[in-house]
This record gives C-alpha cells, structure tokens and sequence, in this order.
C-alpha cells in the first residue's frame, strides 16, 4: 500500500520542457501549411500517418505484427491495429478509434492526434496557464440513491474517499469544495452548478464501480469524449459539442496524471484512462474528471475500498495526479 514512486513518468513528461518547445515550432510551421503530417480517410474516416507523427514528435516508430508505438527516452505511445485501446508511458489509454494498418503504413485517428496524443505529448506548452486554486469534489450518489452496492453502500464509500482528498487537497494548499458533505441526495446538475458558482478550476467526481463478473477489478479514470467521437463503452456513434469539451486538452492531461499516480498507489490492475458522456462531465465548467476507484464487486477490491489506509492511498494518488497538472498549468 506504500507508494514507492506513483509518478515517475509524469516527471519525465514534465521534464520535457525542451522538447515540448522544439515540438511547438514544427507546429507553427505545420499550421503554415509545410505539410508535416498527412491525412488520408479510410472508411469515412479521417487518419494520420503515423510515420508523420513520429517525425513531427522526434520519437522513432516501431512496427510489429499486431500494433506499433512512437516512443523516445522520456515518453511513449502503444497502438494495436483493430483495437481501441494502447498505452501511453505505461498507462493504459481507451483511444477514440482504432488505427489501421494500411500498407504499408500504420495510420491512428486525426481525433485521437489532436485529442489524446499532442495534449498528452505538450501539455506543458498546449494547456493554458490558470493557476488551479479552487477544487470541488463530487462524491457521487447519496441520500435515496445509494449507487451500487454489496456489503458496502457505493454512496458511503465514495463520501470517505471524498473527505479524505479534501484533507489531501487542502494540505497541498488548494481551497477544496464538496458538492455533498452529507447522505443527502443532490441532483447532477446541481452539483455542476455549485461548481460553477465556486468558481472551480477542477472538478473531480468519485464514484466506486461494479460489474457482472466477480473477477473484474481496477481503477478507471474518466473524462469527457471529445465531439464527434464514441465514448470507450460504445463501438461507433458520436455527439456534438458539450460545454466540457471546452476543456478536451485539459481533461485528458489530467485523467492521465490522476490515473498514473493512482496506480502507484494501489498496485491494482489499470483499466484506462477513458472516455465517456457521463451527465457531471458534459455540464462541468472547469476541466473534470470522474474516477471509478475500483470495483465492490470484486471481493479483494471490496474490501481495500472499505479500509481506511486503502482510502488513504486512493486520496493521495488523486491529490498527487492533481498537484501535478497544476505544476503543469501554473
Ligand atoms: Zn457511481
């Protein structure tokens, strides 16, 4: 349960400054129109060239049989051809599409490039600088609506996580928020307002998951899909614009860092980062996440989110995920 070191990736990806700077004059010079990176559609499709991205990044491609990376000495991406999911500095990554091979080349969506791989890859020169100094925390469910349930009610579970981030996030020196401090049941919306009014820099919902199958565990950490793209869940199909999407860049930055310092805190299995239209998303006024801190389904799992140094660790890896963005965007 001891964290040995949660983010050593992030330290990297923000170490990177150098390189986030070189990568930003071949962006001026790619919206000058010298064609750094080509697209081509497939199936209705937009793609880019994989190749293009690897030189456009300065991280060589690799190539095997089942999928294909970009990857230098401080970061890296992992694709599998057909499937929609990959990695991203070890963390596991839902993309919005998968990408194709077409010969000979590997090609990953336009969405995916301009939504997960260039705000992952220039967060520190790509996200704009405000300072984080308010945060709200939604401890999902509450009074009449308990979310899921076994031997422990969601609801209770996700307050005690709550409380404990709070104290977490206010030691760190943020003014930290609670859309419910109490059993009481509080609307979606209501709860997205409240953060508006605080005026909010970040929004960070809590919620405990469950499944079917009593083998499944993990932590999922989710954000906002980006318009025009499936949420991980759905296979095809996509939706307009929501007022979160104002915060795509930020949103997938900070479900990455809360996710990877999540893991090293839990030493539970990585489900993803991923995408989804969940109802306190779409309304947030500030970049958001919603964390799925394991599931009450599985026994193991059950059982660590009922203890309180578990609570522990999972409030710290959040809080540490969020210090870091907020190096990022100060
Ligand atoms: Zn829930």
């Amino acid at each position: 349960m001891k964290p040995s070191w949660p983010c050593r990736h992030v330290k990297r990806l923000l170490s990177s400054s150098a390189f986030a700077a070189l990568s930003l004059v071949s962006a001026v010079s790619f919206a000058q129109g010298k064609g750094y990176i080509r697209y081509k559609t497939v199936s209705g499709q937009k793609y880019v060239y994989l190749s293009d991205l690897s030189a456009y990044y300065g991280m060589p491609l690799s190539k095997k049989s089942s999928g294909c990376g970009i990857g230098s000495k401080s970061s890296s991406f992992s694709f599998e051809y057909e499937k929609r999911h990959g990695s991203f500095n070890g963390v596991k990554i839902h993309y919005l599409f998968a990408p194709v091979f077409v010969l000979p080349e590997p090609l990953v969506s336009e969405l995916d490039y301009r939504k997960v791989i260039d705000p992952l890859l220039r967060a520190s020169v790509l996200l704009p600088r405000k300072k984080v100094r308010n945060i709200v925390i939604d401890p999902g469910h509450g009074g009449k609506d308990n979310g899921a349930q076994t031997k422990y009610r969601e609801k209770d579970l996700n307050m005690a996580i709550a409380f404990n981030l709070r104290d977490q996030l206010r030691r760190r020196g943020f003014n930290v928020f609670m859309t419910r401090e109490k059993d009481v049941f509080v609307e979606l919306d209501q709860r997205t307002a409240m953060a508006a009014s605080l005026k909010a820099d970040l929004f960070i919902s809590i919620h405990c998951n469950s499944a079917s199958s009593r083998y499944v565990r993990g932590i999922e950490t989710y954000c906002l899909t980006p318009g025009g793209a499936p949420s991980t869940i759905e296979k095809k199909g996509s939706s307009g614009w929501q007022k979160g999407n104002s915060f795509d860049s930020q949103n997938i930055v900070l479900a990455y860092l809360v996710q990877r310092c999540l893991l090293g805190n839990t030493g539970t299995e990585d489900r993803g980062v991923r995408h989804a239209r969940f109802a306190v998303l779409k309304s947030a006024p500030c970049p958001a996440v919603l964390v799925e801190c394991g599931f009450l389904t599985n026994e193991w799992e059950m059982k660590n989110l009922a203890w309180s140094k578990y609570q522990q660790g999972i409030a710290e890896g959040i809080a540490e995920g969020v210090a870091h963005y907020s190096k990022t965007v100060k």
